[in-house]
């Protein structure tokens, strides 16, 4: 069999800030894998692929993973050995959807099915309607209409939420939102 990708290393490994019990993991990747992401995307459900930036986001049992052309992220991860488990099962599943690629319909669309639900779970929580909206539920379903920017949610940049502003805004690029740059900047 043909292997897309050979071997994996993580590179980083940085603490979640959202939950302090679990990790981000960073791992380089030997070979580029993008030529499977219309594949992966074909196949798998509730992906986000983001042709133009060439990513793949995944949502597994509440983990995030998002491939790269020449790395994975993966987020809300419990400890190495969990990021490892991860990176094996997704070295398998890129080769083997690669190898049977000939019979799967590649599918480029975005298929951006980000819900109001996904971005709730990572604004404060706190209702504390700076945001001019009465709930942290109401400015998600507003963020996925595109009707309200990321950046009227003053208490997201703060320290405390770096790190679910981070995943949010890599969510919202993955689905093909525009991110004002003030979002993306501030870390
Ligand atoms: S400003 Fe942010 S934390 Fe406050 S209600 Fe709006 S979305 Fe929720």
């Amino acid at each position: 069999m043909k292997m897309l990708l050979r071997s994996y290393n993580i590179k980083q490994t940085l603490p979640c800030l959202a939950d302090p019990e679990k990790i981000r993991v960073i791992a380089e990747i030997s070979d580029e894998i993008h030529e499977v992401f219309p594949y992966l995307n074909a196949t798998l459900k509730g992906c986000i692929y983001n042709h133009p930036a060439n990513t793949l986001t995944i949502r597994k049992d509440q983990k995030l993973i998002t491939l790269h052309v020449l790395h994975i992220t993966l987020a809300k991860i419990e400890d190495e050995k969990e990021a490892e488990e991860i990176l094996e099962w997704l070295k398998d599943l890129i080769n083997e959807t690669y190898e049977k690629r000939d019979q799967i319909e590649p599918n480029f669309s975005m298929a951006a099915e980000l819900k109001a639900l996904d971005i709730f779970k990572l604004l404060p929580g706190t209702n504390c309607k700076k945001c001019g909206e009465p709930t942290c539920l109401a400015f998600a379903v507003k963020l996925v209409g595109r009707d309200i920017e990321i950046t009227k949610c003053d208490p997201l940049f703060s320290e405390n939420y770096q790190e679910k502003k981070k995943v949010l805004v890599e969510l919202l690029q993955a689905a093909g939102y525009e991110v004002p740059t003030a979002a993306t900047s501030v870390d």
